[in-house]
């Protein structure tokens, strides 16, 4: 099934998890069990990212496969055009089809490592534009396409002062119309601290004619200097009062993923009140935090699992 429908659906709260490929086999066994304690939950899908340059692309095929097939959840496959020849890409495409996968996040991907520039590979894509539209001219509708987005631009557009000129963001948008005109049918965002950022660019996308769903992609903090490594790998703003509250608890872990939840619970609060209904949670992996979010937004019933650490973890916030 495509994942689209379940997130235009105005009656219904709906939430989704990512996960990335683990770097050893104890990894993904870990993995496969944390995913079926959370699809108990009823996620309206979960998908596998691509790794970074396609290093690990069997694994992520390989993962896919089994989300689908045995912890049978609805799937999306992250697809990157990095280091990938379109035969390549076919050949993943392929293999998802003869799965019974039908959904992708279709992306351009980062530069190869050691290289600043995306630079397109030889019988290859140059952007995620060009993906969407190849793979709606091989594949017809078989495939529901999911694209990137960036409330605050891509990061290429972000300038030395944190922030993208005004062209540079407009730009930007266009070209994320165009992604969806070529044929994709729901945004993910990039991670976001600063929500009113958030419901902005989803009114700038309205305004440029994008009529998709448009998902919110929420990052819990779990870890201080994580999260200073993604925020700046990103180039995401960090508001001040998330910055003053964090300086202090820093070195104490558990304070700060209490914090995390805290803080991930009031922005899904008021995104859900913007009348937004569809929630992604980057998971890096980790069920506690997702979880415990939505059990205080109340999406989802209070689990044995989870009671003993969201009470140590609210108490702790609390005392702070
Ligand atoms: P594109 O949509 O192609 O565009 C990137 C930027 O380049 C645009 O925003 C635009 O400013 C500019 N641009 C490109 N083409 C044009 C054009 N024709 N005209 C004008 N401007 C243009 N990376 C991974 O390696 N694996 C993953 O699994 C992965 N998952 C991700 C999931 C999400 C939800 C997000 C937000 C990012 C993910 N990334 C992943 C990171 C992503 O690969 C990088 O951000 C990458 O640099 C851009 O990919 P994209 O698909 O957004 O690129």
């Amino acid at each position: 099934e495509k994942i689209h429908a379940a997130s235009a659906d105005p009656n219904r709260v709906v939430f989704s998890f990512e996960f990335f490929p683990p770097k050893t086999e104890d990894g993904v066994d870990n993995l496969f069990e944390r995913m079926d304690r959370m699809v108990v939950h009823n996620p309206s899908f979960c998908d596998i990212t691509w790794s970074a340059g396609g290093t690990t692309a069997d694994l992520t095929l390989e993962i896919a496969n089994k989300m689908q097939n045995i912890v049978c959840v609805e799937t999306m496959m992250h697809l990157t055009c990095t280091n990938m020849p379109v035969e390549k890409i076919d050949h993943a495409l392929h293999t998802i089809k003869s799965n019974g996968l039908q959904n992708v996040l279709a992306l351009r991907g980062d530069p190869p490592h050691g290289q600043d520039k995306f630079v397109q590979v030889e019988g290859g894509f140059a952007c995620a534009r060009d993906l969407v539209q190849h793979i709606r001219a091989k594949y017809g509708d078989y495939f529901g396409i999911t694209v990137a987005g960036y409330p605050e631009a891509h990061p290429d557009v972000i300038e030395s002062d944190g922030l993208a000129t005004s062209e540079g963001y407009q730009n930007d948008l266009a070209y994320l119309k165009s992604k969806v005109d070529a044929g994709a049918d729901l945004i993910v965002t990039q991670l976001f601290y600063d929500t009113d950022i958030f419901l902005k660019f989803v009114n700038d996308c309205r305004q440029i004619g994008i009529t998709c769903p448009i998902v919110p992609g929420i990052m819990p903090i779990n870890n201080y200097k994580g999260f200073i490594r993604m925020t700046g790998f990103c180039k995401t703003k960090i508001p001040a009062d998330i910055m003053a509250a964090l300086e202090p608890i820093k070195d104490n872990e558990e304070a700060v993923k209490a914090y995390g939840i805290h803080l991930g619970t009031e922005m899904c609060k008021k995104i859900l009140a913007h009348g937004i209904n569809t929630l992604h949670l980057y998971t890096l992996n980790m069920e506690k935090s997702a979880l415990a979010i939505l059990m205080n937004l109340g999406l989802i019933e209070e689990t044995k699992f989870l009671g003993p650490y969201l009470g140590d973890a609210l108490q702790m916030f609390s005392v702070l």
